[in-house]
């Protein structure tokens, strides 16, 4: 039976991010809104023990044999709720501020694609490095000038030479690519073509780590919202990383319509799309939040959830939707999750959820904006900041527009080349 509780510790880690939220990331998130990829360092050092311990519990929990995994000691099975955990952290994180979030220590997205496609020896020698006494950073490269939506179009290329792979291309907006490569310690993903003939089938990640020759960062993007987080241009000219920093089976497989290099990406999206919607509607709850409470003191509006419809004001009407349309996206969020902590495919309900809370978020702060006027629109306040920090969970980890194909074609039982 879908059952979405939490455990009282796991209950007790979310309070704990929700105080984090609230004494350590909101007091300075105007400041790192403006300063731009500065790096939030108490913020950091804040978050550091803790993720590094869970990232030791979930790496061991990963590795264990599947038989004992989650068992109680009694012979009860334990439910999981590795990804429950996750999307209630994130979205009381990114209710602190969506930016600052974005820089927290963690194996990030190149985690997902090692937890993914990985091997557990690799899983064992690449993510054993977030669990240590000093914050370190992951990042992931997909998108290419010429790639973004198409992924089966990067062109950036990894040749076979002798014991080591020579990596050659260029990849952009990657996340917090800077401070990965800067860290003696960080690694990022690569996804690369081994066959530029096998098409999707071809894609290969690659772990990189800082300090490879070959590896430079040509600029950082300033940009519309999550500012805080660095967002890197990174150029591989004759990069030369190990062999055995291919992830997963370093063989070509295409089996008509589902070559196995692009799956390994898919998967990777699969678990990171309801992190992007949790994040999304961290951002939403706060505009809400803050929107009811003006409202409240600055105008004696407190909703009234007990009386029809057509007797509201307008304001409560418009907080009442904002809240639905929070509420259904969450539950979406919820969901997917739960499926991915159930060991289900969840590739249809990933996507859902990313596709509603983008949607959700960038019409619940545009909407706190407009009503609170003057507030909404004042640098003084917060509000028009989330508006800008919204947009970006409509556009990274695939669009709005290919969340809907990826929902159709699930629905409709097409494939990809037949939708497209
Ligand atoms: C701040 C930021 C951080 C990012 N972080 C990362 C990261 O860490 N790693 C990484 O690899 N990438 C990252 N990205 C890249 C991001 O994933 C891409 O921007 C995104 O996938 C869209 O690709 P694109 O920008 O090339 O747009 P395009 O693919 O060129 O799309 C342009 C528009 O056309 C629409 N479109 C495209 N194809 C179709 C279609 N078939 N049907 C209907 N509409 C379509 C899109 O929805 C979009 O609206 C980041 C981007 C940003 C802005």
């Amino acid at each position: 039976m879908i059952d979405f509780n939490l455990p009282d510790h796991v209950a007790q880690q979310v309070a704990m991010a929700q105080m984090v939220a609230e004494h350590v990331m909101r007091p300075k998130s105007r400041f790192y809104d403006e300063s731009e990829h500065d790096i939030p360092w108490e913020f950091v050092y804040t978050m550091w023990p803790q993720m590094a311990d869970q990232a030791r519990r979930d790496l061991d929990a990963a590795l264990k044999p599947k038989e004992t995994n989650g068992s109680s000691g009694n012979g009860a099975k334990r439910p999981r709720t590795t990804n429950l955990r996750m999307i209630h952290l994130i979205e009381a994180l990114s209710w602190g501020d969506a930016g600052m979030y974005l820089t927290m220590p963690s194996s990030q997205l190149a985690g997902a694609a090692i937890q993914a496609v990985g091997t557990p020896e690799q899983k064992e020698r690449f993510l054993r490095r977030f669990t240590g006494d000093t914050p370190t950073w992951g990042a992931m490269c997909m998108t290419e000038p010429q790639a973004g939506s198409d992924t089966s179009a990067i062109r950036t290329t990894a040749i076979k030479d002798g014991d080591e792979w020579v990596l050659n291309g260029t990849k952009i907006f990657v996340t917090s690519g800077h401070k990965a490569l800067k860290d003696s310690n960080g690694i990022i993903v690569v996804w690369a073509t081994v066959d530029p003939k096998a098409g999707r089938a071809g894609m290969k990640p690659f772990v990189v780590e800082a300090g490879t020759p070959g590896v430079e960062i040509l600029k950082l993007e300033h940009k519309l919202g999550i500012r805080a987080s660095d967002t890197a241009m990174i150029v591989f000219d004759n990069a030369r990383i190990p062999a055995d920093h291919i992830l997963g089976n370093p063989t070509v497989l295409n089996s008509k319509d589902h070559p196995e290099g692009f799956k390994g990406a898919m998967k990777t999206f699969d678990a990171t799309r309801p992190i992007v919607a949790a994040s999304a509607l961290g951002i939403a709850r706060a505009a809400i939040d803050y929107t009811k409470d003006i409202l409240k003191r600055e105008e004696g509006i407190e909703i009234r959830y007990n009386v029809p419809r057509h007797k509201l004001t307008a304001a409560e009407r418009d907080v009442i939707d904002m809240e639905a349309m929070h509420r259904a996206a969450w539950l979406l969020t919820m969901k997917a999750a739960w499926m991915m902590d159930q060991g289900l495919p969840n590739t249809l309900e990933s996507s859902e959820c990313k596709v509603k809370a983008g949607e959700a978020v960038t019409k619940i702060t545009q909407k706190a904006v407009e009503t609170l006027g003057p507030i909404g629109y004042s640098r003084d306040h917060l509000v028009e900041k989330w508006m800008r920090d919204a947009k970006i969970n409509d556009i990274f980890e695939g669009t709005g527009q290919i969340n809907r194909l990826v929902i159709a074609r699930r629905i409709l039982g097409y494939t990809s080349k037949e939708l497209r």
